[in-house]
């Protein structure tokens, strides 16, 4: 008798390898999808929190557009930028910027912003010479919130930081001022007087002097002094609206860089952070 072939039992293997494999591509799915909604979520929050600045104090013109739109905090890297040969890291401020101009003159054609990101870009690059590493907030005609200013100078670490201003008053002032923390911390009132006393050599209309706490109240802080954990200034570079602030700083904004840059290193050098 012809032995007949059993019909065959159909197997149920389990091929553990294949089970492995569409586990592992089901995993990185999961974590593809759960990754894009976290993202899709934090932009959605972003878009709405922006910046409370109600509770900040801040310089005149600064509070012009601050709760403009919150910009992504970027430490600008310049590819063209010496290596640093010193351990000192120093942020410059260029306040202002973008739809936010700062103060203007009585014609209304000439901006805060950008005078005072022609004297922070000197700042930066007499700094640089001196192999200091140079953090910039901004570095062009950008905004930046004075709340993402603070959080660059934080994230850098940086052992100094200096804002440059120039100043608005409605009627008739002139001269130049720094403001420093009314704590009065020694560093901070020792950065804001180097500099002051080589603004006061390179050409100013008036020295009113190292300040503390905000104009008109002692007791609150401008907010770029009051929120940055280093020492720190923000320098008023005369009168937007006063024609011999202006001249002096056409003729002189080159003197007033080196001038904020010689302080800051004067400043570094006499408390060991360079
Ligand atoms: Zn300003």
């Amino acid at each position: 008798m012809e032995q007949q072939n059993r019909p065959r039992k159909k197997k149920y293997r389990i091929l553990w390898h294949r089970v492995i494999i569409a586990l592992i591509i089901l995993i990185a799915l999961l974590a593809v999808v759960i990754w894009g909604i976290v993202s899709f979520f934090s932009f959605v929050i972003g878009l709405f929190s922006g910046d409370d600045d109600s509770s900040s104090v801040q310089d005149t013109a600064a509070s012009v557009s601050s709760q403009e739109e919150s910009s992504k905090i970027e430490i600008p890297e310049s590819s063209s930028q010496p290596e640093p040969t010193t351990g000192l890291k120093v942020v410059i401020d260029a306040g202002h910027g973008g739809n936010d101009v700062g103060a203007m003159d009585v014609t209304e054609t000439r901006y805060e912003k950008d005078d005072v990101l022609k004297v922070a870009l000197l700042v930066e690059q007499y700094l640089e010479e001196k192999g200091v590493e140079v953090i910039m907030t901004r570095d062009t005609d950008v905004f930046v919130s004075l709340n993402d200013r603070c959080t660059i100078a934080n994230e850098s670490q940086a052992d100094l930081f200096v804002s440059i201003h120039r100043n608005l008053y409605e009627g008739e002032a002139r001269g130049v001022e720094i403001w420093v923390t009314n704590k009065r911390y020694e560093i901070d009132t020792a950065l804001g007087q180097n500099i002051m006393n080589g603004l006061e050599l390179a050409g100013i209309s008036r020295n009113r002097g190292v300040c503390f706490g905000y104009i008109g109240m002692p007791n609150k802080n401008y907010q770029v002094n009051r929120e940055t954990d280093m020492p720190s200034c923000l320098i008023e570079l005369g009168f937007m609206q006063d024609d011999m602030d202006n001249q002096l700083f056409d003729e002189n904004y080159e003197e007033y860089a080196k001038a904020i840059a010689d302080g800051v290193w004067k400043t570094a050098t006499d408390y060991n952070l360079n």
